[in-house]
This record gives structure tokens, sequence and C-alpha cells, in this order.
């Protein structure tokens, strides 16, 4: 099937056309390279669990999903062109994409470097529209992408990390922005819910900052991947009595379950003025008792991706770091595979897609 746009770049991407779709090739185009945008040949792009919910139609009504699908945000690529009047890349640098490619660029939000809180709502790299609210965006399981020079990221690494650096895109700074607003740091006990892609990032990023990490889990299995990436403890989130013990233990609790879960029991696990912040988006909104919150003067928060100047902190603080992710390089033709995989909680810890040779 092809795409009503027939002007641009043709391009090939992988798309779902239902929420019960297999995976296919799915040829269109790209739009031409204005002044200040760049054309990216497109070498990795990570498979974050929203693009399972969004695939499969799971957040809807609050997020439709639009079909043809083509995710992807998590996307490391090569410049192959640049605009007449772009200066942060040159042909071959190495740059990035994550989950907007655009936003109003006026509001309080854009003016801050929150471009992911436009108050008139980003454009999304897939399952959107660019800011023109009628032309479709198209995510990075394809072959290239066009973007404003704004909104593309730099990406300093070696050829052989990039596979590992795809998913700093979307899991990286999902991670990354919370435990740097919370002040995470020497001193401070962290919790990690979910041992995914998320979690695996959130667990590297607050041992780099200096804090004593545990992992909530409900995969006892995951325990000696937990202490590699450098987590300090493990527990067993399904171990009732390790529940009990651990309660008011933690000063920040990252919560990056992808399920349904029970918010209460964990916020049981922080301490007086503990805060947890949520990323993990669930299906269907969850009960919450007040006494989880006034008991402990305890604070829950949620927090959304990162803008372009936090995204582009978080690639270089991953880069002074060594932090990659730990990947599993597919072709296209596994997506179905990984997602069903990713939903059992068997990644280790991110599927990345290997766009390069598709
Ligand atoms: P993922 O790789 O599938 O990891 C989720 C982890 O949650 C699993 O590996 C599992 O870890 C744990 N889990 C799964 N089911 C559970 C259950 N029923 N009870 C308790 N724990 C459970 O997913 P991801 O890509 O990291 O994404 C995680 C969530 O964050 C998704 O909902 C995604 O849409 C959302 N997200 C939000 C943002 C944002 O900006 N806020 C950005 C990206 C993604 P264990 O095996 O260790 O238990
Ligand atoms: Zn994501």
């Amino acid at each position: 099937m092809t795409a009503p746009e027939t002007t641009g770049i043709a391009t090939r991407g992988f798309a779902t056309h239902g929420p019960d779709a297999r995976f296919g090739p799915f040829d269109f185009n790209r739009r031409e390279v204005g002044p200040t945008d760049v054309l990216i040949d497109i070498l990795y792009c990570g498979i974050c669990h929203s693009d399972i919910h969004q695939a499969r139609a799971e957040w809807e009504p609050l997020i439709p999903s639009i079909y043809p699908m083509v995710p992807g945000h998590e996307i490391v690529g090569r410049i192959a062109r640049v605009g007449a009047e772009v200066s942060k890349f040159r042909e071959g640098d190495f740059a990035g994409i994550g989950c907007f490619v655009d936003s109003c660029g006026e509001c309080v939000g854009c003016n801050n470097g929150l471009e992911q809180y436009c108050l008139k709502g980003s454009a999304m790299t897939y399952n959107g529209t660019e800011m023109d609210r009628t032309t479709p965006t198209y995510g990075g399981y394809s072959k290239h992408y066009v973007i404003d020079e704004d909104y593309a990221l730099k990406v300093n690494a070696p050829e052989s990390d990039l596979a590992g650096v795809a998913p700093l895109l979307c899991a990286g700074i999902t991670t990354y922005s919370p435990l740097k607003r919370w002040g995470v740091g020497p001193g401070k006990k962290v919790a990690v819910a979910g041992l995914g892609g998320l979690g695996h990032m959130g667990v590297k990023i607050a041992a780099a900052m200096g804090a004593e990490v545990t992992v909530l889990s409900t995969s006892p299995a995951k325990e000696a991947d937990a202490r590699r990436l450098g987590a300090h403890n493990f527990l067993n989130t399904k171990d009732a009595e390790a529940i009990t013990a651990a309660a008011g233990s933690f000063d920040f609790l990252l919560d990056t379950i992808s399920a349904q879960h029970d918010y209460n029991a964990y916020l049981s696990l922080l301490g007086l003025n503990g805060v947890m912040v949520v990323v993990g988006v669930p299906t269907e909104p969850i009960p919450l008792n007040a006494f989880s919150l006034i008991g402990g003067n305890k604070v829950l928060a949620g927090s959304l991706i990162g803008g372009i100047p936090e995204t582009q902190e978080m690639l270089d603080f991953c880069a002074r770091h060594n932090i990659t992710a730990d990947v599993e390089v597919i072709r296209p033709d596994r997506i179905e595979e990984a997602y069903d995989r990713t939903v059992k909680s068997d990644v280790r810890y991110r599927f990345v897609i290997d766009m390069q040779n598709a």
C-alpha cells in the first residue's frame, strides 16, 4: 500500500494496518529537504513498549491509533543531505531522532526547551501529524527521515555503538529527566520498578549519578543482570514478605511498569517525603488510596520523555559514562516476535531493528 503523498523522497517503512495485523513493507514519501531540514539514512531503530501500546491500539480512546502506522521513535542514522541553511550537521554525521519531530516553537514549553509539553501539541514522530495537523507522521521503522535540524540530536559515538545508542532517544531520556529533576545522586536510595527497556536505562543512569539503586522486579531470573547493570540490590516484588520488610526504604522510586499494578504497594516502599515518578503507562486507570500519599508526606509525579536540550545533555552524559543500552538486534521480519517477547517481560533489554540492512 502507498501513502497518499506522491511528491518527495521515496522510502520504505514497515507498517501495521490494524491492531491485530502483521507488519509488512510500506512504501511512502518523505518531504523534500527544506532549507533547515536534514535527510537521515536510518541505521537503527529501537522498539519501545509505547510502539506496542499504539500499534495494538491499547491507549485508545485517549491516544487514537492511526493506520497505516510505521512506529519507531528511538532512531539513529547518518546525515545524507543537509538543507542550505543547516548549521548543526554535516553530511556523514551521526544523528538521532526521539519521540517528536516538531512543535510550535512559541509557547512556554517550547521557549523553555520542553518541547514535549508544547501547548499546541508537539508533532509526534509517528502516529501523529506534522504541525499542519493533516500530514501523517511515520516513524523510524523505515529507511529515511526528513526533519528540521532543531529537532534532531547530535550523536557522538563510534559506529559500532550505534545500535545501543538508539534506545537512549526514548528510554534514555525518559529515565534521565526525572532522575535529574528530583535530585538523584550520592546518598539517595533509588528504586527502579520494572527491568525492561526503560528500567535498565534507569538503573545505569541512576548508578552513574552516584545513587544506591535497587531493582523492583517481577522476574527473579533478572537479578544477576540487574547487578551487572549497576544495581546494588534486587527485590522480587512477587515476594510479599520482602515487600513488607522493605516498607519506607527509598527516597525515590521510578515506576517504568507497562502493565496493571498496584501503585499503593509501590508507594509504601517510600520513606518520609519520598517521591514516586510514574513513566510507565498501563492501559487502564489504577485506583489510588489517598492514605498512600498523606502518610509520609509523599509525592506522586509523572514525566514525559524530555526536551531537545535535555536529550542532548543526556546523550553527552551517556557518552561520558560509556552508557549504551543492552540490545538484541533484529531484522524487520521479527517485529511481532519482539513485541510478544517484550510483553512477556522477556527482553534483555531492548530490541533494536537493523534498518540499514532491511
Ligand atoms: P518494557 O521493556 O516492556 O519493560 C516493562 C517492564 O515492566 C517489564 O520488563 C517488567 O519488568 C515490568 N512489568 C511488566 N508487566 C508487569 C506487571 N504486570 N507488574 C509489574 N511489573 C511488570 O517496556 P518499556 O519500553 O521499558 O516501557 C515501559 C512503559 O513506559 C510502557 O508503558 C511505555 O509505554 C512507557 N513509556 C513512557 C514514556 C514516558 O515518556 N513517560 C516513554 C517511553 C515509554 P520485570 O520483568 O523486571 O518485572
Ligand atoms: Zn518510547
